[in-house]
């Protein structure tokens, strides 16, 4: 196979030379070969990119003093750069990270234009002014502005749509960017710093910095930045607040989760398999909000683990760029390790492994791990309590709902969740108690237009939805005096 390579920076609007001769090196976590490189960022890189940034919005005729109708006929070019090359950025995201083609294209491909186009459409359509009668008799004339600089840090499970949660609001809002997507995922960074480019995104408004934590920590300490966005693991999260709480430095955080679907005693099974199946082995277990605890009512306790265990063993594994792969592997030796370690504490702590658990028979290389399922366990146990990031779930026994809803909430995170019912309402009423960001009713999707984000170790602030946008927006008020 011919390797992706390329040897320029997107700094500035153009390609640069990187300040060093670093490289970072992608390998298949399928094949584990090499399929490309691009140059590393160091320091130098990330000063050249933030002074671009500043200085596309600092001028008077910058990016940031456009209306959001100037600014939106640049984003529809971008959405539609964007489009041209989805195809491409899926087979980029399955080779990298090893995301089946299918949900790649969905994910990776169609979404970043979606977003694109719906923060657009979302700053055109807002009033550019709130005028509000004043209780001491004057008027409070209030107005949003862009927020000024934003290092968006992602990572590399579902790179481009998380960088668009970001890039999407903040471009609209008049923000300019300094995106550092993670080691193992650049190749679909570049791709879309192409379609940046031939859309003509003004100098400086975008730029991207590939690297590891080091270049991650020194972007979001940056005395040039004035706003953090990060999508990451809870201990980098951690830091990152850390070192924004010391600079004052407003910062968004979409963290780990640790998410639990509540399978009511009325759950219709078999309508339901499919779905299921998206809120717990999606993207082979690596994304944040899945119900990676299962918790089912005693009385269909045996049914509902013989239908997981089956609905596991059903599910094709293998190269993730076939369409009718359902697991691919994990995105590197380090993360299997991880899996693997998660899956030895369920066994050594007594819970019951009803399927997978190894690595799949008749396949030679790769990151795989088999779809696996812990029965006859309780919430205290470590593969309840941390997050695995792998094809790994607990099913846990509950007596009535009470006793669901606290082994749900029984968590350090709150992200997602959801609850499954053939009476919608009775769900519903469920879900609203269930402490967490956001709750599915038989099923879960991530929709631009609600709120997406995380309570306790999962996070602080929103993306999506017209509170995705002002997280990237400052408030200003002006007072008018009382008339006459
Ligand atoms: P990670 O935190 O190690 O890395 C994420 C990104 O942050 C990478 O670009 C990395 O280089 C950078 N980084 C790491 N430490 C940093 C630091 N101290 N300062 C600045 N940048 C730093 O996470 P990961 O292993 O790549 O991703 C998996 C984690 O991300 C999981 O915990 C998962 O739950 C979480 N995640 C959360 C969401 C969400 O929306 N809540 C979405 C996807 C993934």
């Amino acid at each position: 196979m011919t390797t992706i390579d390329y040897r320029e920076l997107y700094i500035d609007g153009g390609w640069r030379s990187p300040a060093t001769e670093d490289v970072i090196t992608v390998n298949s976590p399928t094949t584990e070969q090499v399929i490309g490189s691009v140059p590393a960022a160091s320091a130098r890189d990330v000063d050249a990119a933030v002074a671009a940034a500043r200085g596309a919005f600092d001028a008077p005729e910058g990016w940031s003093s456009w209306s959001p109708e100037q600014r939106g006929e640049v984003l529809e070019r971008f959405a539609s750069e964007l489009e041209a090359r989805a195809a491409e950025t899926a087979r980029r995201v399955s080779l990298q990270n090893g995301m089946p083609i299918w949900l790649a294209e969905q994910f990776e491909g169609g979404f970043p234009a979606v977003l694109v186009r719906y923060f657009s459409k979302m700053m055109i359509d807002a009033p550019t002014v709130d005028e509000r009668a004043g209780m001491l008799g004057g008027t409070a004339r209030v107005s949003r502005h862009p927020i000024g600089v934003v290092a968006a840090v992602v990572p590399w499970n579902v790179p481009q749509a998380i960088s668009f949660l970001k890039l999407a609001p903040a471009l609209a809002a008049g923000c300019t960017v300094v995106l550092k997507p993670a080691e193992e995922t650049v190749l679909d960074a570049f791709l879309m710093s192409e379609a940046a480019a031939a859309a003509g995104l003004p100098p400086g408004v975008l730029n991207v910095v590939p690297g590891g934590r080091e270049v991650g920590a020194y972007l979001v300490e940056h005395p040039g930045i004035d706003k953090v966005s990060f999508t990451g693991s809870t201990a980098a999260g951690s830091k990152i607040a850390e070192t924004c709480g010391r600079l004052l430095r407003p910062v968004t955080l979409e963290l780990g989760g640790k998410s639990a679907a509540i399978l009511l005693d009325d759950v219709d099974l078999n309508a339901s398999l499919e779905s299921l199946f998206g809120v717990t082995f999606l993207n082979n277990g690596q994304i944040c909000w899945l119900n990676t605890r299962v918790l089912a009512p005693r009385s269909r306790y045996g049914e509902i683990v013989d239908t997981l265990t089956d609905l596991a063993r059903s599910l094709q594994i293998g190269d993730p760029l076939d369409p009718g792969t359902k697991i691919g592997p994990l995105v590197s030796a380090r993360q299997r390790e991880r899996v693997e370690g998660y899956i030895a504490k369920g066994k050594s702590e007594g819970a019951r492994l009803t399927t997978g658990g190894g690595r799949p028979a008749g396949i030679e290389s790769g990151f795989f791990v088999e779809p696996t399922i812990f029965a006859d366990l309780d919430n205290t146990a470590t593969i309840a309590r941390e997050e695995i990031f792998g094809p790994v779930l607990s099913v846990i026994p509950f007596s009535d709902e009470t006793e669901a809803l606290a082994i749900a909430n029984d968590s350090e995170y709150g992200l997602g969740g959801s609850v499954w019912s053939s009476d919608v309402e009775r769900a519903a009423g469920i879900a609203a108690k269930v402490k967490s960001g956001t709750v599915g009713v038989n099923h879960y999707s991530n929709d631009p237009v609600a709120p997406f984000g995380g309570i306790k170790n999962s996070g602080l602030g929103r993306e999506l939805g017209p509170e995705g946008l002002h997280t990237f927006q400052q408030l200003h008020t002006v007072y008018l005096p009382p008339a006459g």
